[in-house]
């Protein structure tokens, strides 16, 4: 018993031990059961059976950066690869506030009616420097955020869009194996993420607004470029009449460019996400594209080319990171740095001696 004079708020009282678990047996089951519940084969055949919380595990091992959880990774992916690949992947992008959250709620409903499984994802450029993700707000999506046949989950964040960019192509891949049978992308329509997801998905959907420019809304003509269709969204109340002078304007600009390889011709079409108009006329595009695509063989080819890129990306990415990441290298580096602020060296070779040290 401490004095009174100790007696104080701070002063600490004896805690109450933990009984011991004198069951030795049930600490081993406990053990047993946490390990077999992380383990690789658990996962996948969880997975498989469209278990969501092994599927959540799941990526979450994809998007870490602990390389002890690489090789898990990596074996997981292997192991749901042949899964995989059965889904329409449908990349959606538009600037912030154009309704991207709203329409996906929306054509997430439609979808699951025609009796898919939706899973939505999505790349996000700003993630690594706010830490933050565009789908972090699910309240637009309330209906899918609560509806078993949809999945949601927020961009995973990176330092590099190359690696946020392989997290996401990973989880198609596992939501695919867990069943999920059309797979939306989001991407905010302002930076490279758009090339990122058009590289990965089928089919690409900008999302705009009518009466403002494209300068207004933020978006590339390059982007305009990838569409495979364009929806013109908020065509509700005032608006109505602006969406369909700014349809008439797209339609005309989409035809100004070269035929694609897939001998689609984008189209633009009116919705509202909010009242829930236009949004089957989108899916209807969406679905003639398919037909269109399976039978002329390019979605095939297209997945094939995809991947080609994606295995030249990984190792550009790898080397990349290998590289600069190498003790050596980093205070080498630094040196060479410091002798081109000096004017003691050129670039080139500074970079010619740096590469033949790795
Ligand atoms: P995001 O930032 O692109 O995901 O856009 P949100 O889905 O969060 O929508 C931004 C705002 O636009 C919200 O206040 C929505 O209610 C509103 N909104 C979205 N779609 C429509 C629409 O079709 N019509 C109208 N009038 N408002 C919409």
């Amino acid at each position: 018993m401490p004095s009174k004079s100790k007696i104080s708020a701070l002063s600490e009282k004896d805690g109450v031990s933990r009984q011991d678990l004198s069951n030795a047996k049930a600490v081993e089951q406990i053990k047993t059961k946490r390990k077999k519940h992380s383990s690789t084969k658990h996962l996948v055949s969880h997975i498989l059976k469209g278990n969501i919380t092994a599927l959540s595990q799941a990526i979450t091992l994809v998007e870490s950066n602990n390389l002890s959880h690489l090789k898990q990774a990596n074996d997981i992916i292997k192991a749901c690869l042949p899964h995989a690949n059965n889904s329409i992947r449908i990349g959606i992008t538009g600037v912030p506030g154009v309704g991207k959250s709203t329409f996906i709620e929306a054509f997430g409903k439609e979808l699951i009616s025609k009796g898919r499984k939706v899973a939505v994802l999505a790349v996000d450029p700003t993630s690594s420097l706010s830490k933050g993700s565009i789908l972090g707000d699910k309240t637009r999506m309330e209906h899918l955020v609560r509806n078993d046949k949809a999945f949601i989950r927020p961009s995973a964040s990176g330092s590099t869009l190359g690696g946020v960019a392989r997290k996401t192509r990973e989880t198609i891949i596992l939501c695919e194996a867990a069943g999920f049978d059309a797979i939306i992308i989001e991407t905010v329509g302002v930076g490279q993420s758009e090339t990122a997801v058009h590289s990965m998905v089928d089919f690409f959907l900008l999302l705009k607004l009518a009466g403002a420019g494209d300068e207004l809304q933020g978006i590339k003509r390059g982007i305009i470029e990838m569409a495979d269709a364009i929806a013109i969204n908020k065509a509700d109340g005032e608006n109505i009449k602006a969406a369909n002078m700014a349809k008439v304007e797209f339609k005309r600009a989409l035809h100004l460019y070269p035929t694609k390889d897939s001998h689609w011709q984008p189209t633009v079409r009116l919705c509202s996400a909010l009242n829930n108009t236009g949004i089957t006329g989108v899916l209807k595009v969406i679905e003639d594209y398919f037909k269109l695509v399976h039978q002329n063989g390019y979605f095939k080819d297209n997945r094939i080319a995809q991947n080609k890129f994606w295995l030249l990306q990984t190792i550009e990415d790898r080397l990349k990171s290998d590289f600069f990441n190498a003790p050596k290298i980093k205070s080498e580096l630094k040196a060479q740095m410091d002798l081109i602020e000096h004017g003691k060296t050129t670039p080139f070779v500074a970079a010619e001696f740096l590469l033949g040290m790795a």
